[in-house]
């Protein structure tokens, strides 16, 4: 079970020295116990509370990486229910299933599909994270081949090893140890087996049983065999048995502590109608699940799938914003337009998309608005003529251009003649209200 702010604290050197960057020991205690910092920022704690802290302070939900190198994927360390109460941590890995018993061809093109399918979008690099190959043929030497022809075609992308045949998934490990693949995966009768080849490789292993609550008993059964990285199947297939039971999963290793649940999830959720497995790969991103195995990954379905789970593992509680600065946008001369906006992401996105659509190289400066969007940054007073007219002699941009020419967004409109007064020497044009009418805005200029 966690323990509380002031069990920590008596455990503690109690010197108050702060270097851990909190006032007092007891401050620390508290943050240590609500999970937002880590043990390790006290240097002084003795070897004797680190047992006891490490293990008690510990994420609710163990914490590993799918796959080796920059693209492995995070998993665990999930704190709370909803994601209102503090973000969620790491977004869920997608992945695709690929059976063995297809054409070599077959294979590496869909293995190529998921080395080509990261997209980018407000800013972050989206992508299929994962391949599942799946041992349909019942021939090892084929899987195995299978499993190397998809690490080598999808070189960056995580490896589930889909094979409960212990011989198959053996060999397979062995020649992929390196990417360390997740083993899937062990279930009651082969337990021992699957849990001494993801240990011999270092690999996490999947658990599969009928519920979390056999499941939570698999689980101590595997770690009794010296695996601690271990992903959870309870065998839930319908949308309603994977909110039920990553529900109760999740709610038994947050709200409880109970640590034989307290792993990440994976759901398969393989439909031969595409459009009903986006929905319940949807569902199962949003409750939950830090694994969704698809059938197809169609550009699509990848697109509403990317964009449900960068939704739900964003913080409610922090707009998204870009670096305020003054963008380049094509290679634009010195008489090139130059507009302003503010730093909210999405803003920033569409408008220099659309400046990217008309094909007139520009600058586009962007302004700090703590991430709000024009209209709400102009109510809120972030955006002013005062601000912007503050922002732009402060850039030095009038140095660098030969037009002194500022064009404002259409929708403050309403700032230009404050602007023009506190901006000596420019030129302030009202652009269009909205962002989709900026290639023909722009057009219109050097026609
Ligand atoms: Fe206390 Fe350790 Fe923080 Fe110092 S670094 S104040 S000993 S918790």
């Amino acid at each position: 079970m966690a323990l509380t702010g002031v069990q920590i604290f008596k455990l503690l050197p109690k010197t108050n020295c702060k270097k851990c960057g909190f006032p007092t020991c007891l401050a620390f205690a508290m943050k240590l116990a609500q999970g937002s910092v880590e043990l390790s920022a006290c240097p002084d704690v003795s070897e004797e509370a680190k047992n006891t802290l490490g293990e008690a302070s510990a994420p609710p939900i163990r914490a590993f990486a799918l796959g080796t190198g920059d693209k492995a994927v995070k998993m665990g360390a999930e704190t709370v229910m909803f994601r209102h109460d503090k973000k969620f941590v790491n977004p869920c890995a997608l992945a695709v299933n690929i059976k063995d018993n297809l054409s070599e061809d077959e294979i590496a093109a869909t293995a190529a599909e998921v080395a080509g399918s990261e997209i980018d979008r407000v800013g972050q690099k989206l992508r299929i994270d994962a391949v599942s190959i799946e041992y349909a043929s019942g021939d090892s030497a084929k899987y195995e081949a299978a499993v190397k022809l998809v690490a080598d075609k999808a070189p960056e992308a995580a490896l589930i090893l889909n094979c409960s045949d212990a011989a198959a998934a053996e060999a397979a490990a062995k020649a992929v140890a390196a990417r360390r693949p997740l083993i899937y995966c062990a279930t009651d009768d082969n337990a021992e087996a699957m849990a001494n080849i993801a240990k011999t490789n270092n690999c996490p292993l999947a658990a599969c049983a009928d519920g979390p609550e056999a499941l939570s008993a698999l689980t101590e059964k595997i770690k009794g065999f010296g695996v601690e990285d271990i992903v959870l199947d309870s065998g839930a297939k319908t949308a309603k048995e994977m909110i039920i039971n990553n529900t109760q999963i999740r709610r038994s290793a947050i709200k409880k502590g109970f640590k034989p649940l307290g792993y990440p999830i994976i759901n398969f959720v393989l439909r031969d109608d595409p459009v009903y497995e986006a929905s319940i790969a949807a569902i199962a991103i949003a409750k939950y699940a830090s694994i969704v195995v698809l059938s197809s990954i169609e550009k699509w379905k990848n697109l509403a799938l990317f964009t449900v789970r960068q939704n739900i593992y964003t913080d409610p509680q922090v707009p998204m914003q870009v670096a305020q600065k003054i963008y380049e946008i094509g290679e634009p001369a010195a008489d090139a337009p130059f507009m302003i906006t503010t730093n909210f992401s999405l803003t920033y996105f569409i408008v220099s998309g659309e400046i990217e659509n008309s094909k007139v190289p520009s600058r586009l400066a962007v302004m700090d608005s703590e991430g709000l969007s024009v209209l709400t940054a102009w109510a809120a007073g972030k955006f002013t003529a005062a601000k912007i007219a503050q922002f732009v002699q402060e850039s030095g941009i009038g140095d660098q251009i030969s037009n002194k020419e500022l064009i404002l967004p259409g929708q403050v409109a309403i700032l230009s003649g404050a602007l023009e007064d506190k901006l000596d020497g420019w030129k302030i044009t009202v652009g269009p209200r909205e962002a989709n009418a900026i290639p023909t805005f722009l057009k219109a200029r050097v026609a």
